[in-house]
């Protein structure tokens, strides 16, 4: 039976994750649950952002579902983001942003595209020093061919299963020879791996700055983007815009036997403890955990469709209302 580990957190996560597991729940027959905390408040509480225990208990389901964390607006000693600390120790590879056109709310049809971003080293190594009495500051871009390659394997992967055959590689080597010219040759030789294992993968590159454009312009064009981690937060973000909003957006991030799904959006303590935040981006991000950590292909359809049926009811205001509607719509049609 599956299990999951539900870490609402802060804020809006208090709300939203009860929400999708209540989704998750009636998709996934048997499914358990276990509560672990994590973030400011438990900080706060206990003098640690992710205990000891929530880590464990994550290991042991192999599965996630994450709320959002609040940060302090001052720096705290011994206080680090909660979620770059599971991204760490569960050695969290693969950060998976889906962006499909959902009825009545995306800004514009036939979008269903997956960016898929390299989620532990480039420039977030956070290796930063100043020089030259502060004049001078540099920041280290840590590319491997190790990461890169368990990467790409794990998108063709992804490709393979869900049949999906372009693959965008986006970089900058014409500036960064050295890093973004590993990474693309180190994608291109996957690519040709998987070819000859008899995968059909179409494989195009594009300079960063001409894939935001074209992600700005003509999002339906497409498929799989695969690229370094500060490329991947920033084209991510971009391509997120096309769901409608941040209350749509889903994520999941993808280490080996491991899972943690999470909502796009933060804490949002501006509307937090008033029942208003849309749980959908927490529900959508469930139904991927039910795709990628179970292989519940059906049960993660049957989430996505209830979804859409919701939002071309029209979605009522308030978070308990939206998912008494999609969960009412999970029961329609299917058998
Ligand atoms: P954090 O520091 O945790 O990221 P934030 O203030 O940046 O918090 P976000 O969660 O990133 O807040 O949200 C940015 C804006 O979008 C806020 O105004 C918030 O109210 C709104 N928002 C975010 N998520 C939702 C949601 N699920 N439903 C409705 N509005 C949302
Ligand atoms: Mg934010």
């Amino acid at each position: 039976m599956p299990r999951v580990c539900v870490i609402p957190g802060d804020g809006i996560g208090q709300e939203v994750i009860p929400a999708a597991v209540r989704v998750l729940q009636a998709a996934v027959p048997g499914l358990e649950t276990i509560q672990a905390e994590a973030g400011w408040g438990c900080f706060l509480e206990r003098g640690t952002a992710v205990p000891p225990e929530t880590l464990a208990a994550i290991r042991e389901c192999g599965a996630a579902l994450f709320g959002a964390v609040s940060s302090p607006a001052k720096k705290v000693a011994g206080y680090r983001s909660a979620i770059l600390t599971l991204r760490q120790e569960l050695d969290l590879y693969a950060n998976l942003r889906p962006v499909r056109s959902l009825p009545r709310v995306s800004p514009r049809g036939g979008i269903d595209l997956l960016v898929v971003r390299e989620n532990t080293e480039g420039l977030y190594v956070g290796r930063e020093r100043l020089e030259d009495g502060g004049e001078t500051a540099i920041a280290e871009r840590v590319i491997t061919r190790r990461a890169s390659r368990r990467l790409a394997e794990r998108a063709l992967a992804l490709m393979h299963g869900a049949g999906r055959r372009r693959l965008t590689i986006v970089h900058k080597a014409n500036v960064l020879p050295l890093t973004d010219g590993l990474f693309r040759d180190t994608v291109r030789e996957a690519v040709v791996r998987a070819t000859r294992a008899g995968q059909a993968v179409e494989v195009e590159e594009l300079l960063v700055d001409v894939a935001a454009l074209k992600l700005a312009s003509e999002p339906e064009r497409f498929d799989v983007i695969i690229t370094t981690n500060l490329f991947g937060d920033i084209l991510s973000d971009e391509a997120s815009s096309w769901c409608g909003g941040l209350g749509l957006a889903p994520s999941i991030n993808l280490g080996e036997g491991v899972a943690l799904a999470e909502p796009v959006h933060g804490s949002a303590p501006d509307i937090a403890g008033q029942g208003i935040a849309n749980p959908i981006a927490a529900i959508l991000s469930a139904a991927l955990l039910a795709r990628h950590a179970w292989s519940m292909e059906d049960s993660a359809r049957r989430i996505e469709q209830a979804v859409e049926r919701a939002l071309e009811d029209g979605l009522p205001h308030g978070t308990e209302a939206i998912t008494r509607s999609v969960t009412g719509n999970l029961c329609v049609g299917e058998n």
